[in-house]
C-alpha cells in the first residue's frame, strides 16, 4: 500500500509536518483502554505480536506512535521520520 497518507492535525508529535500529514514511515493505532495501559516503547516494533481490541467510536482510539518533538524515545524508536 504505498500510496497511503496518514492525515494529522496533532502538531506537537515529532511525526507531524506542514500540511497536517505524518511523516512516519509507520505507526501504530490502538483503542484508549490499550493506549493507557500500555508503556510508550509498546508501538510499531511489536504490532505484528499485539492483540487486536475494539474501541466502538472514533473518539476511544489513539495514536501510540505520537512523541512530542524533544523526547529522548525519538532516539530509540524505530519509526522512520520520512523527509
Ligand atoms: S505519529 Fe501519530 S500523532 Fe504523530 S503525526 Fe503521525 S499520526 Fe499524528
Amino acid at each position: 500500500m504505498t500510496d497511503q497518507h496518514i492525515h494529522c492535525i496533532v502538531s506537537d508529535c515529532h511525526y507531524w509536518n506542514q500540511g497536517n500529514k505524518c511523516h512516519a514511515n509507520e505507526i501504530l493505532v490502538a483503542n484508549d483502554a490499550f493506549g493507557s495501559q500500555q508503556p510508550d516503547n509498546i508501538d510499531v516494533a511489536s504490532a505484528g505480536q499485539l492483540t487486536p481490541g475494539t474501541a466502538g467510536t472514533c473518539t476511544a482510539t489513539c495514536c501510540k506512535t505520537y512523541v512530542t518533538k524533544d523526547s529522548d524515545q525519538i532516539k530509540s524508536d524505530t519509526v522512520k521520520r520520512m523527509p
